[in-house]
């Protein structure tokens, strides 16, 4: 990816919302991933408006951008892959790798959307892009049980808490 690229993902995907900055950071004053003071026409500039005018810091965008880049290729991988379908193929595992290093010095650390549980070495896990509320979650899934139910329903899902085992029943038609 481009350097331009990649700022665009991480506008599209990672600034976060505009409720969970403080103040100086809506406005570009602080990096919006650390503590960082920007001065007018330092870090770079992640889009906004009126007030809105996030910006990180060089280094925090650098990193953050790594790890985005390294989820969505694997991400296009696994969407793209015949072999992967059945198990995850050798590519596969060097992008799984790379992307739990860059995520990892993100502070940006793996976890299943669908149990909330972390990865212990060794366990299968996938990307998994969905449409949450606002925005594209970029979240991961264990095989299995945890993936069925979203690997199963392309499009149109609920979200991952609404998960497999956790869907409100609906409740009976009623009589008469
Ligand atoms: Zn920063
Ligand atoms: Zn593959
Ligand atoms: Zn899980």
């Amino acid at each position: 990816m481009r350097d331009v690229d990649v700022s665009n993902a991480v506008r599209a995907f990672l600034v976060p919302r505009e409720g969970t900055l403080t103040i100086e950071q809506r406005s570009g004053y602080v990096c919006i991933w650390c503590p960082t003071v920007l001065r007018p026409g330092q870090g770079i500039p992640l889009g906004g408006a009126g007030t809105w005018h996030p910006h990180a810091c060089t280094p925090c965008h650098t990193i953050q951008g790594q790890a985005l880049t390294a989820y969505l290729a694997w991400n296009d991988h696994v969407t793209d892959c015949v072999v992967c379908r059945t198990g995850p193929c050798e590519t596969s595992l060097s992008l799984r790798h790379a992307t739990v290093q860059t995520r990892e010095r993100a502070e940006w650390r793996p976890a299943c959307t669908s149990c909330n549980a972390a990865f212990a070495p060794g366990e299968g896990f996938v990307p998994r892009m969905w449409l949450g509320a606002s925005r594209v979650a970029l979240s991961f899934l264990h095989l299995g049980p945890c993936a069925y139910p979203f690997l199963s329903s392309l499009g149109g899902d609920d979200g991952p808490h609404l998960g497999y085992g956790r869907r409100p029943l609906r409740p009976p038609p009623a009589e008469g």
